[in-house]
């Protein structure tokens, strides 16, 4: 439909320091919305800054942020990050100023599970409807709602529905012999091959697929369904955004059973609350992602993306960007095919994986580009706590959950960590340093998620190829009906010029590399090393 052609030629930039660099970029700049960006987007220009007011981010749209509690802020001092801690925080996220350069501007937060479990991590519940005593309470469960309202952060919590804890009053019944809570569970006569064990002394064995602490539930029990429903129930009507469901593709080792699942428990929370936001984890392969995607589930998380061999950390480490354009296009036409609602997930990493501090080997620029990409992305993006200021976490999952480091200078609200860490971050900057330094990673996101906002189109838009002679450049069209924006991402170490035919502006630009603006003249776009230009199109 659009006839735009990328053409490209190399061009090697020398060092050239701060100074040189913002009057270069002054004399070529004739674009006054341009500067507008550009002030904001180099540092030694902070005082000239320009307002940019934020327009709405689409209904059902957002960048989350993913928290492990225990981890985050500690509110009272011993050493646990706890809900009130989440609150103290929260100004961070979003202080609901849109020109901030202090707040991540974030439109939703992603809570790591939160009820009483006996486990550091929480993934094995023993009761569905309270908090975990080491993170408060019911009343700051209920504080915390409010204040997230009164910034417009939806809250979404984990929900582990695979499983329970072995110590949860269902299993202990079963276990004790009560044959209504034993088909509560895949509890069998004959131990069949794989992850089953012996159910007390009943002679009977029960399946525990992650291990024999968390039994796996029957969903083909109506009572457990209603089980469900009375708990997504409880916590919508809360107040909650919704739902990240946990690991449900192992609900059933028949795959179509498993969807099935996953269709109802979403047709019954969209009967409570028709706008329900529900994002699941099937950590497979594209497949079987997509296949989820006909249950009718709002989003899915884009696994393919993340860790040190997925589509986005191939495409930095390799300097070749058109695979992940490619990639864009094609996931979003896959999930429109089983659901035309669907709303990616992207991120790059979660509390499952190496963080990107570790497979970027402490590489800042590439920490930035990883940023860019999938913040631009259409949909979803998840950021996981400590991203941000390039935390470290690797090997043993203790590690990828360390504590959020506020200040290297200040302990307050820093927590202990996992009791089990094996390896801790050496923070040389924490929060508070890096807002304090505009060439910042933090920085980054936040001038990153700050210019997004002002196309929303980026967030909903359906992208479409923009197609490039050179493999370094990540190049993709969204548009909707009003709007089209080109996002061009150069991954080279060296300076590119791209012809874009029907080019009208350059709407935005990020540097990860800290080097020149990029300028546009007779459809030319000159684009620095490591960095990212939106460009307005004509109207067609
Ligand atoms: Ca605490």
């Amino acid at each position: 439909m659009f006839q735009v052609e990328l053409r490209t030629e190399n061009m090697v930039y020398g060092n050239v320091t701060m100074r040189a660099k913002s009057s270069r970029y002054i004399k070529n700049i004739k674009n006054a919305a341009l500067m507008a960006i550009a002030l904001v987007t180099l540092g030694a220009c902070a005082k000239k800054e320009t307002a940019m007011t934020a327009k709405k981010t689409p209904a059902g749209y957002g960048n989350y942020y993913e928290i492990f509690v225990g981890s985050f802020y500690d509110s009272n001092g011993d050493g646990m990050g706890d809900l009130r801690g989440v609150i103290q925080k929260l100004d961070y996220l979003n202080d609901t100023k849109p020109d901030s350069n202090t707040s991540l501007h974030i439109d939703g937060l992603w809570l790591m599970p939160i009820m009483p479990s006996p486990s550091y991590h929480k993934y094995d519940i023993t009761d569905y409807y309270a908090i975990d005593p080491v993170y408060g309470n019911i009343g700051d469960f209920d504080a915390l709602i409010a204040e997230c309202n009164k910034r417009g952060i939806k809250l979404i919590i984990d929900l582990v529905m695979n499983h329970t804890s072995s110590e949860h009053e269902w299993f202990q019944r079963a276990w004790n012999g009560d044959e209504e809570y034993q088909r509560y569970y895949h509890v069998v006569d004959t131990k069949p091959p794989g992850n089953y064990y012996p159910l007390g002394d009943t002679g009977k064995f029960y399946e525990g697929d992650f291990w024999s602490g968390m039994p796996d539930l029957n969903f083909d029990n109506n009572a457990v369904r209603i089980e469900f429903e009375k708990i997504a129930a409880f916590w919508l009507e809360k107040g909650i955004a919704g739902f990240r469901l946990d690991a449900i593709k192992h609900i059933d080792t028949a795959r179509q059973k498993s969807i099935e699942v996953t269709r109802w428990f979403t047709d019954y929370c969209k009967s409570i609350k028709d706008d329900v936001y529900i994002v699941g984890e099937v950590w497979s392969d594209d497949a079987e992602i997509i296949a989820f995607y006909t249950s009718g589930i709002p989003s899915l998380f884009n696994f393919s993306l993340a860790q040190e061999n997925g589509v986005i950390a191939r495409a930095i480490n390799t300097g070749v960007g058109a695979d992940f354009a490619r990639n864009v296009i094609r996931w979003r036409a896959l999930m429109a095919r089983q659901n035309p609602e669907a709303i990616d997930a992207p991120f790059v990493a979660n509390h499952d994986t190496d963080r990107t501090a570790g497979y970027f080997a402490g590489d800042i620029v590439k920490m930035k580009m990883a940023a860019a990409l999938y913040l631009f992305m259409p949909g979803n993006p998840f950021i996981y706590y400590g991203e941000e200021i390039g935390m470290e976490g690797r090997g043993i999952d203790e590690n990828k959950r360390g504590p959020m480091i506020w200040s290297t200078s200040d302990s307050a609200g820093i927590t202990r960590g996992p009791d089990n860490m094996t390896q801790r971050w050496t923070a040389s900057a924490g929060v508070a340093e890096q807002l304090s330094d505009s060439s910042s990673l933090i920085r980054f996101y936040i001038d990153t998620i700050r210019l997004k906002n002002q196309y929303p189109v980026i967030y909903n838009g359906v992208p479409s190829e923009l197609p490039s002679q050179d493999r370094a450049i990540a190049a993709y069209i969204v548009s909707d009906s009003l709007t089209r924006i080109a996002i061009i991402h150069n991954l080279a170490s060296v300076a590119k010029t791209v012809s874009v035919t029907d080019a009208k502006s350059i709407a935005g630009f990020l540097s990860a590399a800290a080097s020149a603006a990029p300028s546009l003249k007779d459809a030319a776009l000159e684009l620095p090393p490591y960095s990212t230009a939106l460009l307005s199109l004509s109207d067609q």
